[in-house]
């Protein structure tokens, strides 16, 4: 209930306040039973943000996976839109690649983040009914909980696509350096939009940097590294995160580029499917022991 939310998080308090976003706040409460959650609150609502709010709901009450973010609850009371999550206490992988959080990944939990992702969205393409296409992968959108097990979170932008349809053709959505540049051309909708945001995921998993720095986008300068170099790791590592650069190991991290670089295709019929993604993702994870 809303009385429960409200005191659950101080009433709302900047204490409690764990971040904001699209919807509005975030904030960190612990409902009866002790579980831990948080909480997003809407804005004063419009009725878009409103029809955003059920749309969102609708999609989550059906949607269970371990990769995925799960909704504890809502709560539509008093004028009021609440969506409560569980709780991630490892917040964003953003936040553990920038070094904010202060949790170090190394190279195998980077490959054990992008496979679980990768399995939550192979979820939402293939086996939630009817299938779900996120359109907004990002690292900001990867939460990490207590185990550093990553779940997609944020399924504001997404949209419902029937069984029959294609693709559906709406107004694009997503984020700069992330954002599939064919879907922005033709503005159709297709699971693979999600593909190419989630190969530009895997190099930002190698670089630690976010998709666009210093004006230059990740996908143009690994691909003008790999048609110059012909050696081992494509000319690659100088790119890489210096913190996982010196790890003995990284057999699989050729193959890591290579899948990525498919994802990042720039026509979605040739990028990989997700669950071609996960089963790419699980051979290397298992050569990398
Ligand atoms: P946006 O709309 O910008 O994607 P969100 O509204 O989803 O942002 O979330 C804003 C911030 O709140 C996130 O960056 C994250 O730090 C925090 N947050 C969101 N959901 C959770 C959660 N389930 N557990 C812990 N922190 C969360």
């Amino acid at each position: 209930s809303y009385d429960e939310l409200k005191k659950s998080t101080g009433s709302f308090s900047q204490a409690n306040q764990i971040g904001s976003g699209g919807y509005g706040k975030v904030y960190r409460g612990t409902i009866t039973g002790g579980q831990v959650v948080a909480i997003k609150r809407a804005q004063k609502t419009s009725m878009q943000g409103g029809l955003e709010f059920k749309t969102e709901i609708e999609l989550l009450s059906r949607v269970h996976h371990k990769n995925l973010v799960g909704l504890v609850g809502f709560c539509f009371e008093q004028g009021e839109q609440m969506l409560v999550y569980e709780f991630m206490s490892n917040g964003t992988l953003r936040d553990s690649l920038s070094g904010k959080s202060g949790i170090y990944l190394d190279w195998k939990r980077r490959l054990r983040i992008a496979l679980g992702s990768a399995r939550g969205l192979a979820y939402l393409h293939e086996l939630a009914n009817p299938p779900i296409i996120h359109r907004d992968i990002k690292s900001t959108n990867i939460l990490l909980d207590d185990n550093l097990t990553a779940k997609v979170a944020d399924f504001g932008l997404s949209k419902l696509i029937s069984d029959t349809e294609e693709h559906v053709s709406t107004q694009v959505k997503g984020t700069m350096g992330y954002l599939d540049p064919e879907y922005y051309m033709t503005q159709q909708l297709t699971d693979k939009s999600d593909v190419y945001s989630f190969g530009v995921l895997m190099l930002e998993l190698v670089t630690a940097k976010p998709p666009i720095t210093k004006g230059k986008y990740i996908v143009r300068e690994v691909r003008m590294k790999m048609d110059k170099s012909n050696e081992e790791d494509y000319g690659v590592r100088e790119l890489m995160d210096p913190s996982i650069k010196n790890m003995a190991y990284l057999t699989g991290f050729k193959m890591f580029i290579q899948l990525a670089m498919q994802c990042v295709e720039d026509s979605g019929s040739d990028r990989p499917s997700m669950s071609d993604v996960v089963k790419a993702l699980e051979t290397i994870l298992i050569n990398d022991g």
